[in-house]
């Protein structure tokens, strides 16, 4: 277990050694997505960023409880709690069920997640499953005297909090500031004070997504089932929050003031944010005619494009970034990052050609201590890279023979290299020729299985149990049936 890695917390503003509260588990939970419209690149950075944090945290050894949630109620157009709720909405468009919305995209977002060698966390609740967590949240909040209850919905109150702790200690939003500088909505006087946000909305008459509740017929509002959810599956303290960063306020910020109020102390020790993403520089908007989905990524199918992306081009070009840094996307960037995933891909097919010599002329030690030293450092995978490049430039030199690696040092670095960029950066061949090659192993175990046939047909059950039996050994089972055979690989 390492006691090196630094990760810095958003909410001390500095970098923090990693210590987990209960060693050698770690809480860790990262806000999903709202489920009403295909993913986007804006969806991609956090998914790879918190798996990669997700993979290095099980590679220090440690035993990760990752939840990553799903919004499919309770997050209205506008964040000031007005609007329509996001599913509800496509879903009167749709004409569908909200739930068949929610559903449908719950889907899209999972296969491009799996697209993008992106792990599933270990728990993934919805938040309309957990409605009685919430209203419990609600009543705990109510009952400590920092929300109000108005005309059946409930509200936080922002100014009581404040004078027991500090609401904007996250984003360094100062409440008198918030207060001056928000206008009045239509709608809003329930409030009040303009920063006060839902905790339980009263239903109007043609909202859809509705559940009884102590108050009214109504649905929670969004910032609650992140505190309900993380509480439930991970406790009253767990070590990490995660999140993009268009996250901090109001939303997590609200998650803090619930937690607290709820609870008298913080939830998560450690706040983790991942920078925005720009398209060309620009913000990505569906008003600017930059909103690119990753479907549409993978495709090459939309005018800004040049060219269709694979998930790995875009996986490599995300790690590329620090997470803390702001990611501009760009045909020529993605182009780069295209050649930079090649480059590292052909080196991990040259690795196994390579031929031993009797003496080392390069310390095989240094790729992994390097990469370490790297991620160690918050997570720094442009600096991991820049060590995994160097490396691929000494895998060539030792091809071309200008360098030596003795069997045991090739061996090392055949691991150390898959370990680095397979197992925790999590990037793999996706190409058309890795899918081609998987034909192919189809094919070549057709191909012995028939000359199998053949042998036994020829009486020749040495062969045919030897062909049987090796193949048992790579993990293909085979079956005799009635015409032939059936083969599976376990
Ligand atoms: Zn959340």
């Amino acid at each position: 277990m390492s006691s090196t890695f630094q990760l810095y917390n958003t909410l001390s503003r500095k970098k923090e050694t990693f210590e987990p509260i209960n060693p050698p588990h770690v809480g860790m939970y990262v806000c999903g997505p709202t489920v009403y419209g295909d993913p986007h690149l804006g969806h991609a950075r956090p998914a790879v960023t918190f798996d990669l944090l997700f993979r290095y945290l099980a590679y220090l050894g440690y035993k990760v409880r990752y939840v990553r949630n799903i919004t499919d109620v309770g997050h209205l157009e506008n964040d000031a709690d007005a609007g329509e709720d996001k599913i509800a909405k496509k879903a009167r468009l749709e004409q569908l069920e909200p739930m068949e919305i929610a559903q449908r995209y719950t889907n899209s977002y999972h296969n491009a997640m799996q697209r993008l060698n992106v792990l599933p966390p270990s728990i993934e609740p919805h938040a309309s499953g957990h409605i009685l967590e919430q209203i419990a949240m609600v009543t705990e909040i109510l009952k400590r005297g920092f929300a109000y209850e108005v005309n059946g919905s409930v509200y936080f109150d922002v100014e009581a909090y404040n004078k027991k702790h500090t609401y904007g200690k996250l984003s360094g939003r100062v409440l008198s500031d918030l207060m001056a500088n928000t206008r009045d909505l239509d709608g809003q006087d329930e409030k009040r004070n303009p920063a006060d946000f839902a905790l339980w909305k009263k239903a109007s008459p043609e909202h859809i997504m509705r559940w009884e509740s102590p108050w009214s017929v109504g649905f929670p509002g969004w910032h609650l089932e992140c505190s309900a959810m993380s509480t439930k599956y991970l406790g009253e303290t767990f070590d990490i929050h995660g999140g993009g960063l268009d996250l901090m306020f109001p939303h997590h910020e609200c998650e803090i003031a619930q937690s607290v109020a709820a609870c008298g102390h913080d939830a998560a020790r450690m706040w983790v944010h991942n920078n925005m993403v720009t398209i060309n520089a620009q913000k990505m908007g569906k008003s600017l005619g930059n909103f690119i989905t990753l479907e549409e990524l993978f495709t090459g199918a939309h005018r800004l494009l040049t060219q269709a992306y694979s998930p790995m081009t875009i996986r490599f070009f995300i790690l590329q970034a620090h997470y803390r840094s702001t990611l501009d996307f760009s045909n020529e960037a993605l182009q780069a990052a295209e050649k930079g995933l090649q480059r590292l891909l052909a080196a991990q097919k040259t690795l196994p050609q390579l031929k031993p010599s009797d003496k080392s002329s390069l310390d095989v030690s240094r790729l992994l201590a390097a990469c370490r030293a790297a991620l160690d450092d918050d997570l720094n995978t442009a600096m991991a890279l820049a060590a995994i490049s160097e490396w691929i430039k000494n895998i060539n030199a030792v091809k071309a023979g200008t360098e030596t690696l003795t069997a045991a040092d090739i061996e090392t670095l055949k691991s150390d290299f898959t370990l680095i960029t397979a197992d925790i950066l999590g990037i793999k061949d996706d190409s058309q020729a890795a899918d081609n090659r998987q034909d192919l192993s189809a094919e070549l175990i057709n191909l012995l299985l028939n000359l199998r046939q053949q042998a036994k047909s020829g009486k020749d059950f040495a062969t045919a149990d030897k062909i049987r039996n090796e193949l048992a050994n790579l993990g293909v089972t085979v079956k005799d049936a009635k015409d032939g055979f059936e083969w599976s690989v376990s």
